[in-house]
């Protein structure tokens, strides 16, 4: 059986990676979303392994010194990180899956899986995002604060991704993120 590909999606907080991600898995079931690990505490309505597998500090490095994840990154004050096994798994038995995870991660994973497509999420306008974050009302006023600063500096980085999608109008960035995993998706490999 072909070998799955590994899919990056990348960018700040507030960015509209899980609203793109979302509709990208509803139309492809060959794509799979990478659970992570994260040491932050659950939020109203997340289950255990199913946002995340929600580990405490000292279990997290443990794993991590174990070489456990495929990265790991501290994101807003907490640990996040990608379990290898998992996503050897899902790529071993052909699917493609799709890594949710912060510009430090896409580094990681850029140096140590070279063919991984790499997307980078933007949004239109920092104005834009600060007013996403608000509406979604996930966060404090001081995360909202704290994850708008980061999300100048992780903008930096944009340049070493393959793509970059700005998420301006909903509907059009979603057909613009299908495109790109319709054309590099091992499915359409010869
Ligand atoms: P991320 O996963 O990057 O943190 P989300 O997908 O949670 O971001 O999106 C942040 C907020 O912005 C959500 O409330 C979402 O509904 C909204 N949103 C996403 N994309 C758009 C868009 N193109 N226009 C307006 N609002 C959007
Ligand atoms: P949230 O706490 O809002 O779910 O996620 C905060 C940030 O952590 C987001 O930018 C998200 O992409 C990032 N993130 C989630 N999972 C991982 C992961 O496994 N590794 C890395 N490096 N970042 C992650």
């Amino acid at each position: 059986m072909r070998r799955g590909r590994l899919f990056v999606v990348a960018g700040p907080s507030g960015a509209g990676k899980g609203t793109l991600v979302a509709e990208l898995l509803k139309r492809y079931p060959r794509a799979r979303l990478s659970v992570s690990a994260t040491t932050r505490d659950p939020r109203p309505g997340e289950r255990e392994g199913v946002e995340y597998h929600f580990l405490d500090r000292e279990e997290f490095l443990r794993r991590a010194g174990e070489g456990e994840f495929l990265e790991w990154a501290e994101v807003h004050g907490n640990l996040y990180g990608t379990p290898r096994r998992d996503v050897e798994e899902w790529l071993d038995r052909g699917y493609d899956v799709i890594l949710e995870i912060d510009v430090q991660g896409a580094r990681q994973v850029r140096e140590r899986v070279p063919d991984a497509v790499t997307v980078f999420v933007e949004p239109p306008s920092l104005e834009a995002l600060e007013e996403r974050l608000r509406r979604r009302g996930t966060e404090s006023e001081e995360e909202i604060r704290r994850r708008l600063r980061n999300a100048v500096r992780e903008s930096g980085e944009k340049d070493g991704f393959r793509h970059v999608v700005v998420n301006d109008e909903l509907q059009r960035a979603v057909e613009e993120l299908c495109a790109i995993y319709e054309s590099e998706s091992s499915s359409t490999e010869t």
